[in-house]
């Protein structure tokens, strides 16, 4: 049956409330909903559609690239509710601080975007830096995160809208290292940086295959027998033509890249199969792997971690997983279930770079961890500082009642182990001691050392 037949008015009618509608839906959909602002897609857009308008008049365009500078903590702090309520505040701030025509965007999290055509970029950038600045008021309570804002400008900097972004980007960690609450524009000097990044990207995708990036060992020694009792694994590039790179050189890199995971594999694999044999004839007891503290965010990354060591000849209870605080801070749940895991089957846990951040003993004995590793700043104070002294003394102290053991890291010199010794430290590990090395050189020395090592000797 064909229905009756609508007025024209009315099919009119309908059509203006589906227009209606489907503008609204796309509003929503270009819409960040915690601050009003446009969203990341919509800036986006908005970017390439600036950047053509702009190809054909010959204007400029200028993006800054913003984030708080304690947003995190401020969340920690005041909680999620308030960290919402500071972003909406400061997404009105903004809003009502632009010149009319700027595209204000939210990125996410505590990032934003503003894209402008005002001619004096630096002027511009000063003024969103002190509108950061300013105080809000969250529970009748001041806080004050402060930002840092990344500039560049087209065409001047960038000709497309991924490289403007990545540029600003460039500028805005500049800033922020700077010590935030501060402004910085791209420039020669990070296009040097940029080049030189871009090219090592290259470099390191192709040595990851090749083979280039290989474990190197440096020992851990027992306090008192003054014995090679374990070994760290230190990952090292052996570029072709720059040598022997360390992981400060090429790890962060590959974290961003995605690329940190192949490599830990690689590593891990290689450092097993060198150290099973040593570990099977008694000439060390423990083999300790460092893994990237974004893997450890993957739910699946000790069930990983367990099928990846079955394969390998080296015993569960011979291996320790290095992990550091800023992971086992972010999810602490999940951070157990790791832990857990690993310990169910024998591997063992240990807390790396101890006494960097803000983790302390007590959130410690909440999680099931063996091991701390006191951080090499704290070591290179002992015995120069007396109040560092007494603080590691007294974190040595609590970590034997809890039953935790500590390896120092940085040991360097003989009044440090002599020290550390004396306060109870169980294990150290240092340039004192011996400095990494490759796998030949490490199982040479592990032969050897039927005897204490010499150098320890001395100590006692
Ligand atoms: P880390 O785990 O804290 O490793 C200890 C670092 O201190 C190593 O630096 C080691 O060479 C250095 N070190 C040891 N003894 C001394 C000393 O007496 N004095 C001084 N000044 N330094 C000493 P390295 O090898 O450059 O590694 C740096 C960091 O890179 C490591 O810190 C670790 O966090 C990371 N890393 C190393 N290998 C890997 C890896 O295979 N995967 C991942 N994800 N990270 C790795
Ligand atoms: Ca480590
Ligand atoms: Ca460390």
């Amino acid at each position: 049956m064909p229905q009756s037949p609508k007025s024209h008015a009315e099919l009119a009618a309908r059509v203006a409330e589906l227009e209606a509608e489907r503008a609204m839906v796309l509003r929503l959909a270009q819409t960040d909903s915690l601050t009003g602002l446009v969203n990341r897609g919509a800036f986006s857009s908005g970017l390439c559609e600036r950047m053509d308008a702009a190809r054909e008049t010959g204007a400029k365009v200028a993006l800054f690239v913003i984030d708080l500078d304690r947003f995190k903590h401020l969340n920690d702090s005041l909680g999620h509710h308030a960290g919402d309520l500071l972003l909406a505040e400061l997404g009105r701030r903004l809003r009502d601080d632009a010149a009319p025509g700027e595209l204000i965007a939210r990125l996410g999290g505590d990032e934003f975007a503003l894209v402008s055509d005002d001619p004096d970029p630096a002027a511009r950038a000063e003024r969103l830096v002190s509108a950061l600045g300013q105080q809000h008021f969250i529970y009748g309570r001041a806080v004050s995160p402060g930002g840092s804002v990344g500039v560049a400008v087209f065409p001047d900097d960038a000709q497309d809208a991924a490289d403007l972004q990545h540029f600003a980007d460039m500028a805005l960690y500049r800033a922020k290292s700077g010590g935030g609450r501060r402004w910085s524009r791209f420039d020669a000097r990070l296009r040097e940086e940029s080049e030189r990044r871009r090219t090592l990207e290259d470099e390191l995708r192709r040595a990851i295959p090749a083979g280039e990036i290989e474990p190197w060992f440096q020992p851990i020694i027992d306090s008192m027998t003054g014995r090679m009792v374990g070994v760290e694994v230190l990952a090292r590039w052996n570029h072709p033509e720059k040598g022997l790179l360390a992981p400060a050189a090429f790890v962060p890199m590959a974290e961003e890249l995605g690329l940190i995971r192949v490599i830990d594999e690689a590593v891990f694999e290689a450092a097993c199969a060198r150290t099973a044999p040593w570990v099977a004839e008694g000439l060390i007891e423990s083999v300790a792997c460092n893994v990237s503290p974004r893997d450890l965010l993957d739910p699946a990354f000790s069930r990983k971690l367990i099928g990846r060591l079955a394969k390998t000849a080296l015993p569960a209870t011979a291996l320790t997983v290095e992990i550091t605080e800023t992971f086992l801070l972010q999810d602490l749940a999940l951070s157990r279930r790791h832990i857990e895991r690993l310990a169910a089957k024998g591997v063992n846990v240990a807390l790396d770079d101890f006494g960097t951040g803000y983790s302390n003993l007590r959130a410690l004995m909440h999680l099931p961890i063996q091991t701390v590793k006191l951080d090499r700043s704290l070591i290179d104070d002992v015995g120069r500082d007396s109040r560092v002294s007494k603080l590691v003394a007294s974190l040595l102290h609590a970590a034997r009642s809890l039953g935790v053991r500590i390896v120092a890291e940085g040991v360097e010199t003989e009044g440090q182990a002599l020290f550390l010794r004396s306060a109870g430290c169980e294990r150290m590990q240092g340039y004192f001691f011996a400095r990494p090395m490759p796998a030949d050189a490490m199982e040479a020395i592990l032969r050897e050392q039927n005897v204490p090592a010499p150098r320890l000797a001395a100590v006692g």
